[in-house]
């Protein structure tokens, strides 16, 4: 479908459309939006956030609803707050050219009462967290006896957040004539139960697994040890300093711990978890929606229904036991045509789990090298110059200049630069300045734990070439350059010796690949080979090293 034109949406609602400049329909709107105004059934759509869901449900809602009739006919049931107020959001803007449409938020956290004297109000659409509908029924403030159709967004997280009993309740509050649409990013078989229990044939409509942003993310993984999986998140952060990203644990404990770390180590993060309250969070989200917040330290479910634009990187902390929830996580970047990366810090035990990913993903998730030290001082101070160079210089400082001129004038240019620059850089130099190499070399032998949903295992390319067995007190180590980047023997001995600056390093045989390289090194030299290697760029690639073992 190439135009909103073509879904028969009335003039009022194609203008409003218009006004948010979407073009022409995602995905996900082609296929629903004629289905959800033409028929009068029940649709099960597979969506994640960020595919456009919410106009896909919004606009036949909105176009379905009689603002003539001033009576609750479209019920929308999220799992959390800020979902329910996005969702208000969008359809408030959807519905910019429509007359008389009153819709209303009611969500847990928030005053009763007002969320009461709206409803009395009267009002068409109600979107609403389960336990706060629920309560507004109860108290007879809310009336579903006109509601023609219940949309459940986010079904699968309503579940998991433990409401299924409050659906229950509310759907039982409804007319048994109605409509359901229930949306859903991925179908547990419960989402199956209750289309068996409270829906007749629904059409099922799954577009793409993948959110529209999914093509322009990049997907990395560093390897580490268990022990030094948060050194290795800061040398990640350290190493991006202008990051703006979400940081996902498995637990709130979790959550709690990497932020407070992240905090007393002068990052500019923070928590995002179920234990904090409605206030705490609005806080916390307010902050990060501004850029006043660096780094979101989030759970999956705290997470859940952000939807923030820019966001430049998602690091998986833990990976998800759900490969499907990685997919969704890595989709809160790369929106809107911009790119994002998505990095996962892991120990070897845990590459089963990413090999999954990857089949579900038809991606490979690249692994990068830990920065070293050196490598995160330089980008820091490049990071620092680069912003000195550009900073607007305002008229308001003026003032003081006099008095700062005399204070450093002992000082000539070369020092002075020396000074401000340390004033800044100090901190990464002292820190990092016998930083030890966090990168694992030698391949486990532990086996990975794969998740068990897995079927296939695809062999990775650079981490699962079988080793071969080599010269004696020769070590092998393979490098993901090769043939294709211009690799020659003479070449990678120079680079060598050029970096370590060692001349009693050996060599074996070397075997230049199209795309890696597996070369033998005398025993007694691998880390430094590897150290010397790891890091660098090689036409435009990041190398890295790794040991292989022998059989
Ligand atoms: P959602 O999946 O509903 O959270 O939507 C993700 C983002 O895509 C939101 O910022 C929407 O405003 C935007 N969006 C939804 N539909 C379209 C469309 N047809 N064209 C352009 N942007 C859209």
């Amino acid at each position: 479908m190439e135009s909103f034109l073509e879904t028969n949406l009335s003039p009022e609602i194609l203008e409003g459309i218009k006004k948010l400049g979407f073009e022409k329909p995602t995905p996900i709107q082609a296929e629903t939006i004629p289905v959800l105004i033409n028929n009068r059934t029940d649709v099960i759509g597979l969506a994640q956030t960020g595919t456009g869901k919410t106009a896909a449900f919004g606009l036949p809602a909105i176009e379905l609803t009689d603002s003539n009739l001033l009576q609750v006919q479209t019920l929308i049931l999220c799992p959390t707050r800020e979902l329910c107020l996005q969702i208000t959001r969008d359809l408030e803007n959807f519905a910019y050219y429509v007359k008389d449409l009153n819709i209303a938020a009611v969500y847990g956290g928030a005053n009763i009462v007002a969320q009461i004297q709206q409803l009395k109000r009267g009002c068409h659409i109600v979107v609403g967290t389960p336990g706060r509908v629920i309560d507004l029924i109860k108290r007879k403030a809310l009336n579903l006896a006109s509601v023609e159709r219940v949309i459940l967004d986010e079904a699968d997280e309503m579940l998991n957040m433990g409401f299924i009993e409050d659906i229950d309740t509310i759907l039982a509050a409804t007319p048994a004539q109605k409509q359901i649409w229930l949306f859903s990013a991925t179908m547990p078989p419960e989402i199956a139960r209750i289309s068996q229990k409270y829906m007749k044939n629904p059409i099922e409509i799954a577009v793409g697994r993948k959110n529209t942003g999914a093509e322009n993310v990049q997907h990395e993984y560093y390897l580490v040890h268990a022990k030094d999986k948060y050194a290795a998140l800061k040398r990640i952060c350290d190493m991006n300093p202008d990051i703006y990203g979400i940081i996902f644990c498995r637990t709130r404990q979790e959550t709690k711990e990497i932020a407070e770390n992240l905090i007393n180590d002068g990052y500019n993060a923070d928590a995002l978890h179920g234990d904090l309250s409605q206030a705490q969070r609005d806080q916390v989200m307010l902050r990060f929606r501004t850029h006043h917040l660096q780094l979101l330290v989030a759970t999956d479910v705290a997470a859940r229904g952000i939807d923030v634009e820019n966001i430049t990187h998602i690091i998986n902390y833990s990976l998800p036991d759900d490969p499907e929830v990685y997919i969704h996580r890595s989709g809160r970047t790369g929106r809107a045509g911009r790119s994002g990366i998505s990095i996962s810090i892991i120990h070897s035990k845990e590459q089963g789990k990413l090999r999954t990913i990857e089949n579900m993903l038809k991606k490979n998730i690249l692994r990068k090298p830990v920065p070293t030290g050196k490598q995160i001082c330089e980008k820091q101070l490049f990071n620092l110059i680069d912003k000195v160079e550009k900073v607007t210089v305002i008229p308001e400082v003026a003032p003081y200049l006099e008095v700062i001129y005399k204070k450093l004038q002992w000082l000539d240019r070369d020092e002075l630069i020396q000074h401000f620059v340390s004033v800044e850089f100090n901190r990464f130099l002292e820190y990092y300045k016998n930083a030890p190499d966090l990168n694992i070399y030698k391949e486990s032998t532990s086996k990975s734990t794969p998740y068990k949903k897995e079927k296939t295992q695809n062999s990775r390319n650079l981490d699962q070439q079988p080793a071969r067995s080599g010269k004696k007190g020769y070590a092998k180590l393979k490098i993901n350059i090769g043939k294709n980047h211009g690799l020659k023997p003479t070449k990678l001995i120079g680079i060598i010796n050029d970096r370590t600056r060692n001349r009693d390093i050996h060599f074996g045989k070397i075997e230049i690949d199209d795309k890696f390289t597996i070369f033998e090194v005398s025993q007694n030299h691998l880390e430094e080979v590897a150290n010397a290697l790891n890091g660098i760029t090689f036409s435009g690639i990041n190398v890295y090293a790794e040991s292989l073992k022998k059989k």
